[in-house]
């Protein structure tokens, strides 16, 4: 981008230069729509998300058998939902705001199998394949076979013959070479400079094929694109464009109606919900968001939460150019301790189809990572990576920020906020090896809000 049009971007977007100078930012979307017009604009629908779950049933039969640790849920692969009150009694004392309504943690942090929220989509998209190729070669004959024959010889050694590629900051990597790799396919991982150490060695270990860039996630993507797509045998997952990411998370995003249900949690137009989701590129705060959308209508109100040097969604949806312009464009970037988040440039399909789904967004700065970390830590006894903590002070910069103020009062909400539930969508946290978690606890350890 010439440094004209970023100068225009910035002029007609004052929020921008805000950003630019690395600063926490709330941002109000104002190009969101109601939930139903929303939806008939976009190509996705309900039915989307439904067939997306049925998959996910029929596969059970088989993570059931693979994964025996999931036989509590019989091989369906989700997330406990907790409170954390004495997490809010800090936090309110700390933000020097008495937070209306109720605090909880989605902890996808627990999710079987991979531990974080890329199980949902990147699992789904490796099973997803796996489906098609079994139909296409006659292994399968049609969909209301056992899927438990997933896990027999006779498929392992077909998938064998098979390529899967991806290219990640980690995690997508993780889940994608995870499953891949149980259902005996030969896996490809391409990992940026950001990628832990333990991650690569995770990989190797399950028999991937760990191939390092010196470059940022982006380039990591098209190298890990390029070499895939010279091989007809191998299939990209494409953190950027792919749609079957996007339709895995979407069914997490509706499975809350009934652990909320369960929960005796109500969602109305008296009873808000509030949901906070660390963002990346995209994908799975799109997907949850989709799918909360088609549970809940317009009585959920979802807000992506991203660094300030990696504020990619936001800096894409702003400047609507989506995933033409990256945060490097604004003179941002650089490592940030939120390394599963550190993603330059937006997903152009999820920030199109999102644009008015999303309630708004916010950034937040490192510190706060690692203050957040240590004392849910502390307080809690919950462990997460520093991405997945992201969410947790979405509720007070909803309430103490003008546009977050703004927004409650467009929507009639200021009055019921005592009756409002706030959800941070904790990502990950419960595969970080003790030594990695103990230099993280170590490193943030003096850091308070
Ligand atoms: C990938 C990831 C996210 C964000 O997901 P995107 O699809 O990249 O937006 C959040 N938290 C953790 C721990 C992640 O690994």
């Amino acid at each position: 981008m010439t440094d004209k049009t970023i100068d225009n971007m910035i002029e007609q977007t004052p929020l921008l230069k805000n950003i630019k100078k690395g600063e926490e930012v709330f941002w109000k979307n104002t190009m969101a729509l109601p939930t139903e017009e929303a939806t008939a604009q976009t190509e996705y629908s309900k039915a989307d998300i439904l067939d997306a779950e049925a998959r996910l049933q029929r596969f059970a039969a088989f993570i059931r058998v693979a994964y025996p640790e999931t036989e509590e849920t019989a091989g369906i692969i989700e997330s406990p939902l907790s409170e954390i009150t004495k997490m809010k009694e800090y936090l309110d004392e700390a933000m020097d705001q008495e937070l209306d309504g109720r605090l909880w943690l989605k902890r996808d942090d627990l999710l079987p199998i991979s531990g974080t929220i890329k199980a949902r989509g990147a699992i789904y998209e490796v099973l997803k394949h796996a489906e098609t190729l079994a139909l296409e070669h006659g292994l399968l004959k049609n969909t209301d076979e056992d899927y438990a024959v997933f896990a027999s010889d006779e498929f392992r050694t077909f998938f064998a013959k098979h390529n899967i590629t991806v290219g990640t900051t980690g995690n997508l990597g993780i889940s994608v070479g995870t499953m891949g790799r149980k259902l005996g396919f030969e896996v490809t991982v391409h990992m940026s400079v950001e990628a832990k150490r333990w991650k690569k060695e995770y990989l190797r270990n399950i028999g991937v094929e760990v191939i390092e860039h010196d470059t940022d996630f982006s380039q990591a993507v098209e190298n890990g694109r390029a070499q895939s797509e010279a091989d007809p045998n191998s299939y990209f997952v494409d953190d950027e464009h792919s749609v079957e990411l996007f339709l895995g998370y979407t069914a997490g995003g509706l499975r809350m109606k009934v652990q909320l249900d369960i929960a005796g949690i109500q969602v109305d137009e008296d009873h808000p919900l509030f949901v906070y989701l660390p963002c990346g590129i995209g994908g799975s705060p799109g997907g949850i968001t989709f799918g909360l959308k088609q549970a809940f209508g317009d009585h959920v109100h979802c807000f992506f939460a991203e660094p300030t040097k990696m504020p990619s969604m936001m800096v894409g949806l702003l400047s609507q150019k989506f995933d033409e312009v990256s945060v490097f464009d604004l003179g941002l970037g650089g490592l940030t301790v939120a390394d599963g988040l550190a993603v330059p440039r937006t997903s152009g399909l999820v920030a199109k189809l999102m644009r008015t789904f999303f309630s708004g967004g916010y950034t937040v700065a490192d510190d706060v990572f690692k203050a957040l970390l240590s004392r849910l830590y502390g307080i809690e006894g919950i462990f997460l990576e520093p991405a997945a903590v992201a969410g947790i002070v979405g509720p007070y910069r909803l309430m103490q920020s003008e546009e977050g103020q703004a927004y409650l009062r467009e929507k009639g909400l200021t009055d019921k906020m005592d009756q409002a539930t706030h959800i941070a969508w904790a990502t990950g946290g419960s595969m970080v090896p003790a030594k990695d978690r103990e230099a993280f606890l170590f490193e943030a350890k003096s850091y308070t809000l």
